[in-house]
């Protein structure tokens, strides 16, 4: 209690100090007056009182002030006073004119000694808590920082993960630019936001919550818009990790930005704009109830296939299928593949998905035919598969048992990143399988950053350009050359190229006249399940 009355004093002292040390030093100077005036001259030496309250006010207040006070005090010893305080005599003009300049130097003086102490002192502080170059505060201000009990606080890492490739093509001092244009941002909407810059790549960022979701929509938004410098246009690729932490009032602050700095960490990982701490507890449940699950529901009936036709742009009639997986779970509904797959990857399970769905996909072929329908069926492969030195010879053996069907009815879709990962590996791979007679595609081309010079050395029959690519093509003339020049590229290098999502006539007409052989999409069917498909397709035979 009495601690913090005193703590709440010297606050209120330090908030109002103008007022406190002026009323002071006017008291003393009123206070020497009279007793001078009493005294008379015996007290010659009281007249030296007078510069206690000018060193106070120069010193803490700066020269202005000083100087003010010096010229009261010398007034008041001087014109006012009637005596001389040596002689007792009326005072000598010269003499109180002498003692007003001395007064008002020490004023002066000390002013200007109180400003250099307080500005070597901030500038000590800046050294030790602010980073040389940004000028963002470092890991030494959180020891400084106070926050304020039971408050909640959204806490949360920036990371830059190009800030190397900033520095190195735009130098250091485009991306310090860059760091304090975004901090001011921030700091314009979120004044009580706290700025830490703990590694070059780094920030950390700390203030009270008011609206968490509408925080994280504003933070990625302000680091989106901060990549102008000047008239340099910056890439950024950053990631946001956040979490929210109660303040308790002995703590270490920098142990609140461990969970945001798992999140940023995972968010970049997975390539996202942000995560938040709780999001990956939540995904990691979810992920370790899908592998428990995963097993069973391989045999129970929950995961199965569905297809979706590849047509051909000219005729209109479907030319192929492509395999996708399903998985209904009864607790979860649908999983999406995008959600589990990448769960399973992580596992020795992903072998045993890749063997099932391509049966499944055979056994379908097998249902086909005997309708008399022959369409080549695609399945997707994803990129662990071919780490199994043995994959090859495990699919071989599952196709054997196939008697009828001829090897080209069957495509591999590998995305483009995999033969980035692994080339010497997956070309071998390939080369087995193509020698073999199996069909290769290429998926999701144009999302990642091989060239269709580079992918040349693989032995691939289809180019598959991503659906991104569709998106755009109508209303970007820019996506649209892109897409042009692959196809053209794509053909000569004797590749069939087809177009991913396609949605609506307009699309599927202008890549038509592009040149494209192929497309998949919503516009001509969505993946259904084999009896819907089969429909589907009996109305093209004989036609
Ligand atoms: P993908 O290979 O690029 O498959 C195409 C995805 O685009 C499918 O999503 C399909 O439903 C969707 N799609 C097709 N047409 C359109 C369209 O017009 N508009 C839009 N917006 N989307 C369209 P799905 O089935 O959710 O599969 C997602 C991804 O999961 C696939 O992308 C593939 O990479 C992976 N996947 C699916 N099944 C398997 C599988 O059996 N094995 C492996 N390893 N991966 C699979
Ligand atoms: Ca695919
Ligand atoms: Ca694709």
């Amino acid at each position: 209690m009495k601690e913090k009355f005193v703590s709440y004093l010297i606050e209120t002292i330090k908030k109002h100090r103008h007022v406190v040390i002026l009323t002071s030093s006017m008291l003393l100077i009123v206070m020497n007056y009279f007793i001078m005036l009493n005294l008379k001259s015996n007290h010659l030496s009281f007249s030296h009182l007078m510069y206690i309250p000018i060193v106070i006010t120069g010193t803490f207040l700066g020269t202005p002030y000083g100087l003010v006070i010096a010229i009261v005090s010398g007034l008041a010893v001087g014109p006012i006073m009637p005596y001389n305080l040596t002689t007792g005599q009326p005072q000598f003009w010269g003499d109180w004119f002498f003692r007003l300049l001395m007064m008002a130097s020490i004023g002066v003086l000390s002013g200007m000694v109180g400003f250099n102490y307080r500005k070597s002192q901030i500038d000590i502080k800046d050294i030790k808590t602010k980073h040389p170059d940004s000028g963002l505060y470092n890991l030494n201000y959180l020891r400084e920082i106070k926050l304020e009990t039971k408050k909640v606080y959204t806490v949360s890492t920036l990371i830059i993960g190009n800030a190397q490739a900033i520095c190195e093509v735009q130098g250091y001092e485009v991306y310090y630019t860059y760091l304090r244009l975004m901090a001011d941002k921030f700091m314009k909407t979120y004044p009580d936001m706290i700025f830490i810059q703990p590694e070059i790549h780094k920030l950390w960022l700390i203030k009270p919550t008011y609206d968490f979701d509408l925080e994280i929509e504003d933070y990625v938004k302000f680091v989106q818009s901060s990549k102008y410098v000047d008239d340099l246009t910056l890439f950024i690729d950053f990631a946001l990790g956040f979490t929210q932490r109660k303040h308790i009032a002995e703590k270490r602050i920098a142990n609140y930005f461990i969970q945001s700095d798992i999140a940023a960490t995972e968010a970049k990982a997975k390539n996202l704009m942000y995560l938040t701490f709780s999001d990956i507890n939540t995904n990691k449940q979810f992920e370790y109830e899908l592998l428990t699950d995963f097993e069973d529901a391989l045999s129970n009936g929950q995961i199965y296939m569905v297809y979706q036709p590849k047509m051909d742009l000219k005729t209109k009639r479907p030319i192929g299928l492509e395999a996708l997986i399903r998985w209904e779970h009864p607790k979860k509904k649908m999983i999406n593949p995008d959600q589990f797959i990448y769960a399973i990857e992580k596992t020795n399970m992903i072998h045993q998905m890749t063997q099932q769905v391509f049966k499944w996909s055979l056994d379908y072929q097998v249902k086909l035919n005997k309708e008399s329908i022959y369409l080549p069926i695609s399945i997707n492969i994803s990129t662990k598969n071919l780490y199994d030195l043995h994959f090859y010879e495990k699919m071989v053996g599952i196709f054997k048992s196939y008697k009828k069907i001829k090897p080209n009815m069957v495509e591999f879709e590998i995305t483009e990143s995999l033969l980035m990962e692994d080339p010497e590996n997956s070309k071998k791979m390939l080369q087995a399988l193509s020698n073999y007679g199996f069909k290769i595609a290429i998926d999701d081309f144009g999302k990642g950053y091989s060239s269709l010079a580079y992918l040349a050395q693989f032995p691939i029959n289809t180019i598959k350009i991503d659906r991104f690519f569709t998106n755009q093509v109508l209303i970007n003339p820019t996506t649209q050359h892109i897409v042009k020049a692959t196809i053209d590229l794509a053909k000569q290098l004797s590749y069939e190229v087809l177009i991913e999502g396609i949605e609506d006539k307009e699309t599927a007409d202008l890549l038509e006249r592009l040149g494209c052989h192929s497309a998949q999409g919503y516009y001509f069917k969505k993946p259904a399940k084999e009896e819907d498909i089969m429909t589907y397709l009996k109305k093209y035979i004989g036609q």
